[in-house]
């Protein structure tokens, strides 16, 4: 049933016009959707602890007769119900928030098997954060159907109980389901099958069946991701490009020129590679690696430039709105001297300011398109478009970066990344890519002060930003994620806003006076945008905000960058952080504020620390994730992996693109019977460019 794949949900029983919206939000549009919405852990009701056994923190699960209740309410808004259950050992409480339902629910004298949290409070009792409970009729029931029970990602809306019911919904539609990937290489690596895989990620008996069942759709995933990659590069070799450029462009020149600075050694050698790229017969299909503020904005803006002055268009993509206009508002004011035509699409456009962008752009009165990825959506056809840029690349997708390719005759492409995926590594993710590499940062950048301080000492981190201030000087105080959700997340950056907002209203306080900013990822796009511009222009002394500025943003007067709770974040995400501040001339500090718990962390934060080198970061990370966490967070954060982690997998991705590599010599048009079942799934998942099939 391998269509139902690509129905919309609808289709599943109790999904209405309601539940479609809501599972948009997470993007999920078809059943195949659902069944690739992998759960982040599961709960492990098979082994029931005695409560008083409970390490602090610990995920656990339980079971008790209900002695009583107690609802509490200690502040407007918040509810909280308390159960008190024996557990044969000891008496524990099972603690919900908002959720009165559960006193009802569970009446004195119901057995219940409850998981979640533990902590311990100030007598040593323990209580556990209910996360599932369940009234049973006895535990002989629960030893007998021991379960592992899948947690989804969610979004407001949509419970826990209601996503697995839609999970094994969609399960139930599509089965059976026929294998595509070949049986040889499933006995090869020893990788259950297509159904097996899928029915155990969601409703695993034990560990061991979600180790196995995650190889194998670690496996598919690099399978067909490295199967596009080998296909285009077979097709790539037969191209020869359309569009020319004039080999000494004038207008190049000026750009130069007018710079005000003088480019380094790293950016000439980078910029004369793209150069010869450019002026070849084939389309290019480059890399740019650079850690953060080396410099790559520049190059891109060379390589528009150039194809402008060929009388050819232009465009730029970047991951978010923020780093799309921030794109715009440099690169316009190089172009404007050169007097060339640039505008900014996003999604937030109104219909008929984009309606105008789109014509100007079909009749090549724009000449340089920059925007999110609303670039690659219907409807925006260029004249003739030549050169092609991809900033961030580790925010996108191969298939994203193949569909902007699509909007032009094999246009040149440039890929821009700091993420410091270590060379050997990108060489196989990205094998139909050219590398260059920025080594080296502008001269006079003082690398940044990274300290490590503990929660209680954050005074001296207030005294800093006030200190800097001063000085006139900026900072950023990034706000930690507290949960899966949205609203949660918002609301507590709002909350450390308000906290530091009160500082800055009191008389004698370190803070009076500072202008305060918030910035988050739930606010309109046109306030994020005066937030944004505000800070640019020092309005804003400290910007309290999510890890919205993680990327790009670009303000050299910024000096101190501040991370509550650091140890929360992966080294990749706090490397880009810090590379927020120590863009100016002033001397920059990064200040992690953190009480790490397991070793990992601690070693996260010493690296941190230690060094500001990506590349050493990179390798650092590699070494301390390693294998073993099956199903932990996924750091490298390609979008367009569901399950896969370059990093951590990177075994299974040498293996699969060896195989990928394979098959297209072997069958470069998919014609053998076992290949038939690959192409809909290729098409499904990777392929933007349907011609790549062909
Ligand atoms: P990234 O590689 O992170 O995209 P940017 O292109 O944003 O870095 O550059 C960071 C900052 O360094 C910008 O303010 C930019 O104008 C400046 N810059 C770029 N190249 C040079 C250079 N050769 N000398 C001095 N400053 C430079
Ligand atoms: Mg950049």
């Amino acid at each position: 049933m391998k269509d139902m794949l690509v129905k919309p949900v609808q289709f599943l029983k109790r999904v209405g016009p309601k539940r479609v919206l809501l599972l948009q939000k997470i993007n999920i549009l078809t059943i195949g959707d659902l069944l690739y919405h992998f759960p982040r852990e599961y709960l492990d009701r098979t082994g029931i602890i005695p409560a008083y056994t409970a390490a602090q923190g610990q995920l656990v699960t339980v079971a008790g007769r209900v002695l009583h209740a107690q609802e509490l309410k200690p502040r407007q808004g918040l509810n909280i119900v308390k159960l008190a259950i024996d557990d044969g050992h000891s008496v524990f409480s099972a603690v919900w928030f908002n959720q009165k339902y559960a006193i009802k629910q569970y009446p004195p004298g119901t057995l219940v098997l409850v998981s979640g949290k533990a902590a311990k409070n100030y007598r040593g009792t323990t209580q556990i954060q209910v996360q599932e409970c369940e009234a049973i009729d006895s535990l002989e029931q629960v030893c007998r159907e021991k379960k592992m029970l899948p947690m989804y990602p969610l979004t407001e809306g949509i419970s826990q109980k209601a996503m697995r019911q839609l999970v094994q919904n969609a399960i139930e539609q599509v089965q059976p389901l026929l294998e595509f990937i070949p049986r040889a290489l499933l006995t090869k690596y020893r990788l259950p099958v297509w159904e097996e895989a899928l029915n155990n990620i969601h409703s695993p008996k034990n560990n061991q069946s979600v180790h196995q069942a995650r190889r194998r759709l670690v496996f598919e995933e690099f399978f067909l991701m490295q199967l596009t990659l080998a296909k285009r590069r077979q097709k790539m070799k037969r191209h020869q490009k359309k569009h020319k450029y004039q080999a000494q462009g004038q207008l190049v020149a000026a750009l130069l020129n007018q710079l005000p600075f003088k480019p380094t050694s790293d950016q000439i050698k980078v910029w004369q590679e793209i150069q010869r790229d450019m002026n070849s017969a084939y389309p290019m299909n480059r890399l740019l690696q650079g850690d953060v503020g080396s410099g790559k904005t520049l190059i891109s803006a060379l390589m528009l430039v150039k194809a402008v002055a060929a009388g050819w268009q232009g465009a730029l993509m970047a991951p978010t709105e923020i780093l799309a206009e921030q794109h715009y508002t440099s690169l316009s004011l190089w172009f404007k001297q050169l007097g060339i035509n640039c505008c900014v699409l996003t999604g937030s456009l109104k219909k008929n300011q984009r309606e105008k962008i789109l014509n100007d752009l079909r009749q090549g009165k724009i000449q340089v398109l920059i925007g999110t990825h609303a670039l690659i959506q219907k409807g925006v056809d260029f004249q003739q478009l030549a050169a092609v840029v991809v900033d961030e690349q580790h925010r996108f997708g191969v298939k994203q970066r193949l569909a902007l390719l699509d909007k032009g005759h094999w246009p040149d492409m440039l890929v821009m990344t700091a993420t410091p995926i270590p060379r050997t590594l990108a060489l196989t993710a990205y094998g139909d890519l050219d590398i260059s590499v920025i080594e080296s940062l502008p001269p006079g950048r003082q690398p940044v002060r990274t300290h490590q301080i503990s929660h209680q000492s954050v005074h001296d981190l207030y005294r800093l930003i006030s200190r800097e201030a001063q000085q006139g000087r900026q900072s950023y105080l990034v706000c930690p994620l507290v949960a899966e959700s949205a609203v949660l997340d918002v609301q507590n950056v709002v909350d450390l806003a308000a906290e530091v907002r009160g500082f800055a209203a009191e008389p004698a306080n370190i803070f009076q006076g500072l202008n305060i900013g918030l910035l988050h990822g739930r606010l309109k796009v046109a306030e994020k945008e005066k937030v944004i511009s505000q800070f640019h222009q020092g309005e804003i002394d400290v910007l309290v905000s999510t890890t919205v500025i993680e990327v790009g943003v670009d303000v050299p007067n910024a000096t101190v960058m501040a991370i509550i709770d650091a140890d929360r974040f992966g080294l990749a995400q706090l490397h880009q952080l810090r590379g927020r501040v120590g863009r100016g001339k002033h001397r920059s500090y990064c200040i992690l504020v953190a009480a790490p718990k397991t070793n990992e962390a601690k070693q996260r934060l010493a690296a941190m620390v230690n060094t500001s080198d990506g590349f050493v970061l990179a390798e650092e990370d590699l070494r301390l994730r390693g294998p073993g966490d099956f199903l932990g967070t996924k750091q490298s954060g390609l979008p367009e992996f569901k399950i896969a982690d370059i990093i951590k997998d990177r075994q299974a991705l040498v293996c699969a693109r060896q195989e990928a590599t394979a098959l297209v010599q072997k069958d470069p048009e998919f014609k053998q019977p076992e290949q038939q079942l690959l192409v809909p799934e290729l098409q499904r998942r990777f392929v933007a460019d349907k011609s790549l099939l062909n």
